[in-house]
């Protein structure tokens, strides 16, 4: 089977998951997959280190915390989720065929292009599927393949149209589900879409809300969607 082979790999970085490390260490003194390892070094140069966002998200979400984040624009808040959400699922062992594991909510089409572009490149060694689900293609055309992809980026519009209308399309056994742009998404008069697509979310699962700030509208969003949230502000002065 696929994962026989791996299983060792898996179990030496998921041992790792309890290491903290300092700002100096790059990411490849990380405990992340192979193929993470190597997606990242195509996207960044080899001796980057996480910055400060990254830095304090990435293991609190390896360790299986839900994540309430804040950090301005231009911080790198995409890394800051998409690699836990890689490591989800590969130490979950998740395969084509085991439907969508990753869900990531961003309020608008060129916003969800943007974290489907990082994702493409630092994805490209795992096997995982992935898909934009923004109204840039017909329904119909969505469809027919959003059952089979393993990672979802999407708005909530047209997110809950296909939970309302796509014949077989659950989230049943979701693992990962992201929340980006949490202010803007509310900013914008999506709160009563975010709250439907919660609720068809499983109770079981991994949260990750991140935001440029946080208010008294990302606290009820909070509220609703995350378990026992580790807090990670890098905004100064907040
Ligand atoms: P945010 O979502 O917080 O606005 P982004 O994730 O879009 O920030 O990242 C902003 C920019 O920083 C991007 O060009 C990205 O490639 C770059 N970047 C992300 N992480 C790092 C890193 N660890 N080292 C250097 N550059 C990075
Ligand atoms: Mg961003």
């Amino acid at each position: 089977k696929k994962w026989e082979k791996e299983d060792h790999i898996i179990e030496e970085k998921v041992a790792r998951y309890n290491e903290t490390f300092d700002a100096d260490v790059p990411f490849a003194g990380y405990p992340l997959s192979p193929q993470t390892q190597r997606g990242l070094r195509r996207y960044l140069p080899e001796e980057c280190t996480p910055t400060p966002i990254q830095q304090q998200t990435i293991m609190l979400a390896l360790q299986g915390n839900d994540i309430l984040a804040a950090a301005k624009t231009g911080s790198g808040k995409t890394l800051g989720f998409l690699i836990p959400l890689l490591e989800i699922l590969w130490s979950n062992r998740w395969t084509q065929i085991d439907g969508v594991g990753g869900l990531v909510l961003s309020p608008t089409r060129e916003l969800s292009m943007q974290i489907y572009d990082v994702l493409r490149k630092i994805g490209l060694k795992h096997d995982f599927s992935a898909g934009l689900v923004t109204g840039g293609k017909s329904v119909e055309e969505e469809a027919k393949v959003i059952s089979k992809t393993n990672i979802i980026i999407a708005t909530p519009g047209r997110l809950c149209q296909h939970l309302d209308q796509t014949h077989g399309f659950t989230l049943d056994n979701l693992k990962a589900f992201v929340i980006d742009e949490a202010d803007r998404m509310l900013d914008m008069g999506f709160q009563a879409q975010v709250d439907q697509i919660i609720s068809f979310l499983p109770s079981i699962r991994q949260t990750m809300l991140f935001s440029a700030t946080l208010g008294t509208q990302t606290s009820k969003l909070s509220r609703l969607s995350l378990k026992d949230p580790k807090y990670v502000n890098v905004n100064s002065g907040s």
